[in-house]
């Protein structure tokens, strides 16, 4: 792994610091442009840690909001349509008054990385972190020919074979994996509505747990085509192309297409914590259980977790990384284990979701910020002689 001063770093190391961003991902670089815009903390002495900041567009980011946030410009996309698809079945819904936007990860990191180039205070360091550890109540940094010391200490960096082996012996705490290949196409006439992003379309080889295919058109010729699974291991590579290429021959006969980009991933699904957070080493992002984790969707709640630990350190209050209300949570882990133990068809249980209910209350419920009465719209359109049996199970487990 490179452990070299980058481009970025043109000024001395200093090997004490306030603040340490340990990943410089989606969670350290929202963190890092959060505290860079409070004039209460934005000359803070700050080092940005990471393997590389050479960044390439290795994702995507959709998420749902009402209004603009400060990374409107960077959108590429929005859409006020969705649709879901199983079967027969099939809905449009307005997404009203929620836009769903998409993100390319590259336009977001560059631009973060511009941004904070103009402060002198932030050092960059290109290193593979091997730990993180307190001293004294101080936190500490370690890299192969190096370590960096601060108040305090904010990590994103997630080792995923640790993930891997804690997913294969979870018993207790369901742990799914969002695994997914997407491929960005163009195909030579306009043959797609762009205004209309079709979120789920079950219409796929479920492979025995929860499958569908995601198809965002970007323009009337292009579109992200993405095979997603909820289930408990990762597909070999050729698995999903295979499911991308059905799918496009099923919708598409006979049309060519070239794929512009590739991407893949796998978001942890479960209610496991993957580290303590404590002063003065707090965890955020993926690490820090900002993934929802009945959906896979984490950029809109990582923007919440930096903006608590933004007003925190502007307080001077204690800090608090927890983004997931425990109300919503308790609703995530029902579908977690319904999911896992196979008790009814993911498939069908998101089908009669949209079927019943409005997109905004969906987006509300999905977001943690449904009230009550919300919550038993969405939960009315579920069978309570599955769901009830669960919540009894997840509660019990609990005590
Ligand atoms: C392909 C993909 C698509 C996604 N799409 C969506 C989406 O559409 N909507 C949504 O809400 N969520 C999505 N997610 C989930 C989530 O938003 C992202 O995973 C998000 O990037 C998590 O942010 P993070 O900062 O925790 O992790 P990351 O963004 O992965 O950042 C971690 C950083 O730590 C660095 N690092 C790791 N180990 C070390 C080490 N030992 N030393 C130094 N540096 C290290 C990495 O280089 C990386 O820069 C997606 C995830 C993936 C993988």
């Amino acid at each position: 792994m490179s452990d070299s001063t980058n481009n970025f770093a043109q000024k001395p190391q200093a090997t004490n610091y306030d603040i340490i961003i340990a990943g410089a991902g989606c969670a350290g670089l929202s963190l890092l442009h959060s505290i860079l815009q409070s004039p209460l903390l934005s000359q803070k002495s700050i080092l940005v840690l990471d393997k590389t900041f050479e960044k390439s567009n290795d994702r995507t980011w959709c998420f749902w909001e009402t209004h603009p946030s400060v990374f409107e410009s960077l959108v590429c996309k929005k859409w006020e349509s969705i649709s879901i698809h199983k079967n027969e079945f099939t809905k449009q819904l307005s997404t009203h008054p929620f836009e769903y936007k998409m993100i390319q990860g590259v336009d977001f990191y560059n631009h973060i990385l511009q941004f904070a180039k103009g402060f002198s205070n932030v050092h960059w360091k290109e290193a593979n972190i091997h730990a993180i550890e307190v001293e004294e109540g101080i936190g500490e940094v370690h890299w192969a020919t190096g370590k960096a010391k601060a108040q305090l200490v904010f990590s994103s960096i997630l080792p995923m074979e640790t993930l891997y082996a804690m997913s294969q012996s979870s018993i207790q705490v369901p742990f799914l994996w969002q695994h997914f290949k997407g491929r960005l196409i163009e195909f030579s006439t306009p043959l797609l509505d762009a205004n209309e992003a079709r979120l789920m379309d079950f219409n796929v080889d479920q492979k025995s747990d929860t499958g569908f295919m995601y198809v965002l058109p970007l323009t009337d010729r292009q579109a992200l085509v993405e095979y997603t699974l909820f289930s408990p291991s990762i597909l070999n590579p050729l698995e999903y192309d295979k499911e991308i290429d059905n799918y496009l021959n099923v919708h598409f006969p006979q049309q060519q297409y070239q794929v512009l980009h590739e991407e893949v991933g796998a978001i942890p699904m479960t209610m496991q914590r993957f580290d303590k957070t404590s002063a003065p080493i707090y965890v955020i992002g993926t690490l820090g259980n900002a993934v929802k984790a009945s959906t896979g969707y984490a950029f809109k709640f990582i923007q919440n977790q930096v903006a608590q630990i933004v007003k925190a350190l502007e307080s001077g209050k204690a800090i608090q990384t927890e983004v997931h209300n425990t109300r919503h949570q308790f609703y995530d882990a029902v579908l977690l284990y319904i999911l896992q133990n196979k008790l009814m068809e993911g498939s069908e249980i998101f089908k009669l979701i949209f079927e019943k209910n409005k997109a905004a209350t969906i987006f509300k419920f999905l977001s943690n910020t449904s009230t009550i009465w919300e919550d038993i719209q969405i939960m009315r359109s579920l069978p309570t002689r599955i769901f009830l049996p669960a919540a009894i199970k997840v509660i019990t487990r609990r005590s």
